[in-house]
């Protein structure tokens, strides 16, 4: 065992977390969905949303079985909505090509939809003790400050340094805790923007420390202007309802549903696009505009509400939608933005 896979592990055993509610009767399913969970998003706002799923869904084949509509709709407010849709095709393989138990291989597990090569390593190691490196954010962050790895862990070359470093130290005895160790390192210790040096157990060993610059590694994407693109959505109100419709697949907000979208504020072109003719409007209004932002830009969104005073039966036909009733909601996954707005709508519009 290297001099910092051991310092590692003896930090753990006095400070390391061991009372997270999927660190408790481990199975290969509930690390799995746990560490699905936990990418790009908090503990603290993972855990909830864990129990909520581990309750519906006992078993990967609970899963599997359900609709895609309830798995979204469990899974909104957590965003990146691809974990979601991945996980659900990942349960369906495991259920009916596994015998619904996930393989102990690697490279069958790294195959499933969503699984990456450290989410497999990671599931691996902390179910069945598997020697296998992880690599997760926090992972990269507390190794290239310990050995000093120039460069933006998105680029390759960068990576495979990264790789190298973690498998150089992972041990094979305690794989367990040391990768959890890792992860609880990056969370508590070696974090983003304050780095507590001061406790850390491996400052001796680290290059960053030695230069005094920490907040130098990981090196920074380089920048790129997030464009603006405009949209208008259109908020059909009747008697408490409002109108949604289900997104394709692929595409921002897959399969969520949302409301009818139309690229500039011509409401009659929106209607006309869905066959929809005999409206009849009591009052419509342009409510205050706002910013959604997506990873690779920035979505200017004005929303139109548009109350009507009879139910126009066409848009029924026109796409896979439903009228959502307000006081008695269905449970379906909803684009955040849509979620914000239906939260913001007056309460007398909700009956
Ligand atoms: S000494 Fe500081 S920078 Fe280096 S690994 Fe520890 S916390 Fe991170």
């Amino acid at each position: 065992m290297t001099p910092f896979a051991k310092a590692i592990l003896e930090w753990y055993e006095n400070y390391g977390r061991k009372s997270l509610p999927w660190q408790q009767n481990k199975t290969a399913y509930s690390v799995w969905l746990s560490e699905i969970m936990l990418q790009q998003t908090q503990v603290a706002t993972v855990i909830p949303y864990y129990e909520r799923f581990l309750e519906r869904f006992p078993t990967v084949v609970d899963l599997a079985n359900a609709e895609q509509d309830e798995v979204l709709h469990l899974w909104t407010g957590l965003g990146y909505y691809a974990r979601a849709r991945n996980l659900h095709k990942a349960a369906k393989i495991v259920a009916e090509q596994f015998n619904g138990e996930f393989p102990r291989d690697i490279e069958q597990m790294n195959a499933l939809p969503g699984i990456g090569r450290s989410t497999a390593a990671a599931v691996l190691s902390s179910v069945y003790k598997q020697p296998h490196a992880i690599l997760d954010g926090n992972v990269k962050r507390t190794l290239a400050r310990c050995f000093a790895v120039q460069g933006w862990p998105g680029q390759k070359k960068v990576e495979n340094q990264l790789w190298h470093y973690a498998e150089q130290h992972t041990p094979t005895r305690d794989v367990d805790k040391y990768n959890q160790a890792m992860m609880d390192m990056g969370a508590m210790v070696c974090t983003r923007s304050k780095p507590k040096c001061g406790l850390c157990p491996v400052a001796s060993l680290c290059q960053a420390n030695k230069q005094g610059n920490p907040l130098d590694y990981p090196g920074k994407k380089p920048k790129k202007e997030k464009p603006v693109k405009e949209t208008w959505f259109a908020m059909l109100h009747y008697q408490g309802q409002v109108w949604l419709e289900q997104r394709p697949q692929s595409g921002i907000w897959g399969g969520l549903f949302c409301f009818p979208e139309h690229p500039d504020a011509e409401l009659n072109d929106l209607l006309q696009h869905r066959g929809i003719t005999d409206v009849h409007i009591n009052q419509q209004s342009q409510l205050i505009a706002f910013r959604h932002t997506f990873s690779h830009y920035h979505l200017d969104i004005t929303p139109i509400l548009v109350d009507l005073s009879k139910q126009p039966d066409v848009v029924m036909e026109a796409s896979k939608g439903l009228w959502y009733n307000l006081s008695q909601p269905e449970a379906i996954g909803l684009a955040a933005p849509v979620k914000q707005l239906l939260q913001s709508l007056p309460s007398e519009l909700h009956i």
